[in-house]
Protein backbone atom coordinates (compact mmCIF):
# COMPACT_ATOMS: atom_id res chain seq x y z
CA UNK A 1 0.00 0.00 0.00
CA UNK A 2 1.55 3.46 -0.95
CA UNK A 3 0.85 6.56 1.17
CA UNK A 4 -1.39 7.69 -1.67
CA UNK A 5 -4.04 5.42 -1.10
CA UNK A 6 -4.71 6.44 2.45
CA UNK A 7 -6.19 9.74 2.23
CA UNK A 8 -7.27 11.68 4.93
CA UNK A 9 -10.11 14.46 4.28
CA UNK A 10 -12.09 16.94 6.89
CA UNK A 11 -15.37 16.99 5.70
CA UNK A 12 -17.93 17.73 8.95
CA UNK A 13 -15.70 15.05 10.27
CA UNK A 14 -12.07 12.96 9.36
CA UNK A 15 -13.01 10.98 6.52
CA UNK A 16 -10.81 7.96 6.07
CA UNK A 17 -12.52 7.45 2.43
CA UNK A 18 -10.15 3.98 2.04
CA UNK A 19 -11.95 2.42 5.22
CA UNK A 20 -15.36 4.14 4.59
CA UNK A 21 -14.96 5.77 7.54
CA UNK A 22 -15.66 8.89 9.63
CA UNK A 23 -14.60 10.20 12.92
CA UNK A 24 -16.88 12.57 14.58
CA UNK A 25 -18.99 13.24 11.21
CA UNK A 26 -21.67 15.95 12.07
CA UNK A 27 -23.97 14.24 9.19
CA UNK A 28 -25.48 10.96 9.18
CA UNK A 29 -22.75 8.43 7.73
CA UNK A 30 -23.07 5.23 6.77
CA UNK A 31 -19.92 3.77 9.47
CA UNK A 32 -18.74 6.18 11.49
CA UNK A 33 -16.71 6.63 15.52
CA UNK A 34 -18.69 8.83 18.18
CA UNK A 35 -15.36 10.24 20.39
CA UNK A 36 -18.24 10.97 22.85
CA UNK A 37 -22.11 11.47 24.14
CA UNK A 38 -21.93 15.27 23.34
CA UNK A 39 -24.82 16.22 20.75
CA UNK A 40 -22.29 18.32 18.79
CA UNK A 41 -20.36 14.94 17.99
CA UNK A 42 -23.62 12.65 17.72
CA UNK A 43 -25.35 11.84 14.46
CA UNK A 44 -28.06 9.38 13.97
CA UNK A 45 -25.27 6.69 11.65
CA UNK A 46 -25.82 3.59 10.42
CA UNK A 47 -22.73 2.18 12.60
CA UNK A 48 -21.05 3.64 14.61
CA UNK A 49 -18.04 2.63 17.21
CA UNK A 50 -17.77 3.91 20.25
CA UNK A 51 -17.50 2.84 24.12
CA UNK A 52 -19.78 1.13 25.98
CA UNK A 53 -20.44 4.24 28.69
CA UNK A 54 -20.87 6.62 25.52
CA UNK A 55 -23.17 4.33 23.96
CA UNK A 56 -25.35 4.38 27.07
CA UNK A 57 -25.07 7.95 27.57
CA UNK A 58 -25.92 8.36 23.99
CA UNK A 59 -28.95 6.58 24.09
CA UNK A 60 -30.09 8.17 26.88
CA UNK A 61 -30.13 11.40 25.59
CA UNK A 62 -31.77 10.34 22.12
CA UNK A 63 -33.23 7.83 19.86
CA UNK A 64 -31.11 6.31 17.80
CA UNK A 65 -32.20 4.01 14.94
CA UNK A 66 -28.53 2.94 13.94
CA UNK A 67 -26.21 0.22 15.42
CA UNK A 68 -23.68 1.34 18.16
CA UNK A 69 -20.92 -1.00 18.20
CA UNK A 70 -19.40 -0.87 22.07
CA UNK A 71 -15.78 -1.23 22.10
CA UNK A 72 -13.46 -1.51 25.14
CA UNK A 73 -10.71 0.59 25.33
CA UNK A 74 -7.16 -0.86 23.68
CA UNK A 75 -9.25 -3.61 22.10
CA UNK A 76 -8.60 -3.54 18.16
CA UNK A 77 -11.15 -3.58 15.73
CA UNK A 78 -10.68 -4.74 11.91
CA UNK A 79 -12.04 -1.93 9.58
CA UNK A 80 -10.61 -3.60 6.80
CA UNK A 81 -7.13 -3.20 6.16
CA UNK A 82 -6.59 -1.07 9.15
CA UNK A 83 -6.86 -1.87 12.86
CA UNK A 84 -9.03 0.75 14.76
CA UNK A 85 -8.38 0.84 19.32
CA UNK A 86 -10.22 3.55 21.36
CA UNK A 87 -8.23 5.09 23.94
CA UNK A 88 -9.09 6.97 27.23
CA UNK A 89 -9.25 11.02 26.10
CA UNK A 90 -10.61 12.38 29.63
CA UNK A 91 -12.93 15.03 28.67
CA UNK A 92 -16.08 13.26 29.90
CA UNK A 93 -16.88 9.64 30.91
CA UNK A 94 -16.70 7.16 28.00
CA UNK A 95 -14.45 10.08 25.78
CA UNK A 96 -12.44 7.89 23.57
CA UNK A 97 -9.39 8.91 21.25
CA UNK A 98 -9.68 6.94 18.19
CA UNK A 99 -5.81 4.90 16.83
CA UNK A 100 -6.05 3.74 13.32
CA UNK A 101 -3.35 1.68 12.96
CA UNK A 102 -2.23 0.82 8.78
CA UNK A 103 0.44 -0.42 6.57
CA UNK A 104 1.81 2.98 6.51
CA UNK A 105 1.68 4.05 9.26
CA UNK A 106 -0.50 5.29 12.43
CA UNK A 107 -2.99 7.91 12.78
CA UNK A 108 -4.58 9.42 16.54
CA UNK A 109 -7.41 11.83 16.33
CA UNK A 110 -8.05 13.10 19.97
CA UNK A 111 -11.56 14.01 20.03
CA UNK A 112 -12.54 16.45 22.88
CA UNK A 113 -9.61 15.95 25.52
CA UNK A 114 -8.65 16.68 28.65
CA UNK A 115 -5.11 15.75 30.15
CA UNK A 116 -5.54 17.02 33.53
CA UNK A 117 -6.82 14.16 36.05
CA UNK A 118 -10.28 14.44 36.53
CA UNK A 119 -13.20 12.99 39.11
CA UNK A 120 -15.25 11.45 36.56
CA UNK A 121 -13.54 10.19 33.48
CA UNK A 122 -10.29 7.95 32.99
CA UNK A 123 -7.75 10.27 32.21
CA UNK A 124 -6.47 10.91 28.85
CA UNK A 125 -3.22 8.83 27.38
CA UNK A 126 -0.44 9.98 24.82
CA UNK A 127 -0.50 7.46 22.46
CA UNK A 128 2.19 7.25 19.84
CA UNK A 129 1.27 8.31 16.32
CA UNK A 130 2.70 9.32 12.73
CA UNK A 131 -0.13 11.77 12.54
CA UNK A 132 -2.22 13.29 15.44
CA UNK A 133 -5.56 15.08 14.33
CA UNK A 134 -5.53 17.45 17.82
CA UNK A 135 -8.49 19.41 18.87
CA UNK A 136 -7.74 22.92 19.34
CA UNK A 137 -10.83 24.53 21.45
CA UNK A 138 -8.48 26.34 24.01
CA UNK A 139 -5.43 27.02 21.76
CA UNK A 140 -4.31 30.54 22.16
CA UNK A 141 -1.67 31.09 24.95
CA UNK A 142 -4.87 33.27 27.03
CA UNK A 143 -6.18 29.76 28.06
CA UNK A 144 -4.10 28.52 30.81
CA UNK A 145 -6.43 27.64 33.80
CA UNK A 146 -4.87 27.58 37.38
CA UNK A 147 -4.79 24.03 39.55
CA UNK A 148 -8.30 22.50 39.50
CA UNK A 149 -7.86 22.16 43.25
CA UNK A 150 -7.35 25.71 43.76
CA UNK A 151 -10.29 26.53 41.48
CA UNK A 152 -12.66 23.95 43.10
CA UNK A 153 -11.38 25.25 46.25
CA UNK A 154 -12.67 29.35 45.47
CA UNK A 155 -15.73 27.54 44.49
CA UNK A 156 -16.56 26.15 47.87
CA UNK A 157 -15.70 29.04 49.28
CA UNK A 158 -18.25 31.08 47.36
CA UNK A 159 -21.21 28.23 47.96
CA UNK A 160 -20.31 29.24 51.57
CA UNK A 161 -20.54 32.66 51.80
CA UNK A 162 -23.71 32.81 49.70
CA UNK A 163 -25.32 30.64 51.92
CA UNK A 164 -24.19 32.64 55.11
CA UNK A 165 -25.55 35.48 53.30
CA UNK A 166 -28.91 33.85 53.14
CA UNK A 167 -29.15 33.10 48.93
CA UNK A 168 -29.11 29.91 47.33
CA UNK A 169 -25.41 29.36 45.34
CA UNK A 170 -26.54 28.11 41.28
CA UNK A 171 -23.52 26.17 39.66
CA UNK A 172 -24.34 26.96 35.76
CA UNK A 173 -22.08 23.48 34.28
CA UNK A 174 -22.77 20.98 31.19
CA UNK A 175 -25.74 18.11 31.84
CA UNK A 176 -22.88 16.13 30.70
CA UNK A 177 -19.63 16.24 32.18
CA UNK A 178 -19.03 19.03 33.77
CA UNK A 179 -21.87 18.94 36.01
CA UNK A 180 -20.66 15.55 37.14
CA UNK A 181 -17.40 16.78 37.81
CA UNK A 182 -18.54 19.36 39.69
CA UNK A 183 -20.84 17.03 41.81
CA UNK A 184 -17.88 14.72 42.50
CA UNK A 185 -15.65 18.20 43.52
CA UNK A 186 -18.07 18.89 45.96
CA UNK A 187 -18.07 16.21 47.74
CA UNK A 188 -16.07 16.62 51.15
CA UNK A 189 -17.80 19.92 51.71
CA UNK A 190 -21.05 18.15 53.14
CA UNK A 191 -23.23 20.55 51.08
CA UNK A 192 -27.01 19.38 50.55
CA UNK A 193 -27.17 19.33 46.51
CA UNK A 194 -29.71 19.54 44.00
CA UNK A 195 -29.46 18.50 40.26
CA UNK A 196 -31.72 19.81 37.44
CA UNK A 197 -33.92 16.95 36.69
CA UNK A 198 -31.94 17.07 33.21
CA UNK A 199 -28.75 17.37 35.29
CA UNK A 200 -29.72 14.37 37.32
CA UNK A 201 -30.99 12.08 34.56
CA UNK A 202 -27.56 11.96 32.89
CA UNK A 203 -26.06 11.67 36.65
CA UNK A 204 -27.99 8.87 37.33
CA UNK A 205 -26.47 6.67 33.92
CA UNK A 206 -22.72 7.52 35.28
CA UNK A 207 -24.15 5.42 38.23
CA UNK A 208 -25.31 3.24 36.82
CA UNK A 209 -21.90 3.00 34.56
CA UNK A 210 -20.05 2.76 38.34
CA UNK A 211 -19.72 6.06 39.10
CA UNK A 212 -19.64 7.16 42.73
CA UNK A 213 -21.35 10.51 43.91
CA UNK A 214 -22.25 12.69 47.22
CA UNK A 215 -25.44 12.25 48.01
CA UNK A 216 -27.86 14.05 45.93
CA UNK A 217 -31.52 15.09 44.92
CA UNK A 218 -33.34 15.96 41.98
CA UNK A 219 -34.23 19.48 42.02
CA UNK A 220 -38.00 20.10 42.66
CA UNK A 221 -40.50 22.29 44.48
CA UNK A 222 -39.51 21.22 47.50
CA UNK A 223 -35.51 21.77 47.65
CA UNK A 224 -34.66 23.22 50.17
CA UNK A 225 -33.02 27.37 49.97
CA UNK A 226 -30.41 26.05 51.91
CA UNK A 227 -28.93 23.79 49.02
CA UNK A 228 -26.33 24.24 46.25
CA UNK A 229 -28.16 23.80 42.85
CA UNK A 230 -26.29 22.12 39.96
CA UNK A 231 -28.37 23.54 36.66
CA UNK A 232 -27.17 23.23 32.76
CA UNK A 233 -26.32 26.61 31.52
CA UNK A 234 -29.41 26.42 29.41
CA UNK A 235 -31.50 26.79 32.23
CA UNK A 236 -33.97 29.90 32.82
CA UNK A 237 -34.80 31.40 35.91
CA UNK A 238 -38.50 29.70 35.55
CA UNK A 239 -36.80 26.22 35.99
CA UNK A 240 -36.00 27.73 39.99
CA UNK A 241 -37.91 25.64 42.17
CA UNK A 242 -40.58 27.71 43.80
CA UNK A 243 -39.16 26.98 47.24
CA UNK A 244 -35.91 28.88 46.16
CA UNK A 245 -36.09 33.12 46.44
CA UNK A 246 -32.60 35.20 46.67
CA UNK A 247 -29.82 33.26 44.43
CA UNK A 248 -26.44 33.87 42.94
CA UNK A 249 -25.43 32.20 39.68
CA UNK A 250 -21.92 31.23 38.97
CA UNK A 251 -20.73 29.58 35.89
CA UNK A 252 -17.95 26.80 35.71
CA UNK A 253 -16.13 26.99 32.28
CA UNK A 254 -13.07 27.50 30.46
CA UNK A 255 -14.47 30.60 29.12
CA UNK A 256 -14.19 32.09 32.45
CA UNK A 257 -10.70 33.12 31.28
CA UNK A 258 -11.83 35.75 29.19
CA UNK A 259 -12.02 39.00 30.96
CA UNK A 260 -15.64 39.59 29.39
CA UNK A 261 -16.94 36.23 30.29
CA UNK A 262 -18.82 37.26 33.31
CA UNK A 263 -20.78 39.81 32.14
CA UNK A 264 -21.82 38.05 29.02
CA UNK A 265 -22.77 34.94 30.80
CA UNK A 266 -25.04 37.14 32.74
CA UNK A 267 -23.74 35.62 36.03
CA UNK A 268 -22.65 36.93 39.73
CA UNK A 269 -19.53 34.62 39.25
CA UNK A 270 -17.86 32.56 36.88
CA UNK A 271 -14.53 29.89 37.47
CA UNK A 272 -12.40 28.31 35.50
CA UNK A 273 -13.04 24.53 35.70
CA UNK A 274 -12.90 23.56 31.97
CA UNK A 275 -13.75 19.72 30.15
CA UNK A 276 -10.95 20.50 27.88
CA UNK A 277 -7.11 20.74 27.79
CA UNK A 278 -5.64 24.28 28.34
CA UNK A 279 -3.06 25.72 25.65
CA UNK A 280 -0.14 24.55 27.98
CA UNK A 281 -1.65 20.87 27.59
CA UNK A 282 -2.76 20.98 24.42
CA UNK A 283 0.95 21.63 22.78
CA UNK A 284 2.70 19.03 25.66
CA UNK A 285 0.21 16.54 24.05
CA UNK A 286 1.65 17.08 20.72
CA UNK A 287 4.63 16.95 22.08
CA UNK A 288 4.32 13.69 23.60
CA UNK A 289 2.66 11.85 21.08
CA UNK A 290 5.47 12.48 18.76
CA UNK A 291 3.74 12.45 15.26
CA UNK A 292 5.39 13.72 12.17
CA UNK A 293 2.72 16.06 11.53
CA UNK A 294 -0.19 17.23 13.62
CA UNK A 295 -3.77 18.47 12.11
CA UNK A 296 -5.12 21.12 14.49
CA UNK A 297 -8.74 21.30 14.13
CA UNK A 298 -11.73 23.16 15.50
CA UNK A 299 -11.34 26.10 17.94
CA UNK A 300 -8.26 28.11 17.71
CA UNK A 301 -6.63 25.87 15.25
CA UNK A 302 -4.26 28.25 12.90
CA UNK A 303 -3.27 29.81 16.55
CA UNK A 304 -2.56 26.55 17.79
CA UNK A 305 -0.48 25.25 14.92
CA UNK A 306 1.41 28.69 15.08
CA UNK A 307 2.41 27.66 18.43
CA UNK A 308 3.20 24.71 17.94
CA UNK A 309 5.59 25.00 15.07
CA UNK A 310 7.11 27.90 16.98
CA UNK A 311 8.24 24.60 19.49
CA UNK A 312 9.57 22.65 16.30
CA UNK A 313 6.63 20.79 16.36
CA UNK A 314 5.27 20.66 12.56
CA UNK A 315 1.81 21.76 12.24
CA UNK A 316 -1.45 22.78 10.11
CA UNK A 317 -4.84 23.53 10.61
CA UNK A 318 -7.30 20.86 8.74
CA UNK A 319 -9.62 22.90 6.80
CA UNK A 320 -12.46 21.72 4.82
CA UNK A 321 -12.60 20.32 2.41
CA UNK A 322 -9.04 19.58 2.38
CA UNK A 323 -7.37 15.94 1.22
CA UNK A 324 -3.81 15.06 2.63
CA UNK A 325 -1.89 11.95 2.70
CA UNK A 326 -2.09 10.11 5.91
CA UNK A 327 2.07 9.65 5.95
ZN1 LIG B 1 -17.26 17.40 24.24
Amino acid sequence: MTAAQVPLLWDQGIHLPTYGLWLDPTQVRPRAVISHAHSDHVANHAFAYCTAETERLVTHRRAMTGRLHALPYRERVDVGGAWLSLWPAGHVLGSAQTLIETDVGRLLYTGDLKTRTGLTAQPAEPVPADVLVLESTFGRPRYRFPDSAEVVEAVTRWCRRTLADGATPVLFGYALGKGQEILSALWTEGFAIALHPTLFGVTEVYRECGQVFPPYVRMGDDTSPNSVLIMPPTSRTADLPSSIDAVRTAMLTGWAMDPSCRQRRGVDAVFPLSDHADFDELCCYAEHVGATMTYTVLGFDDELALHLRRRGVRAAPLRQPQQLSLL
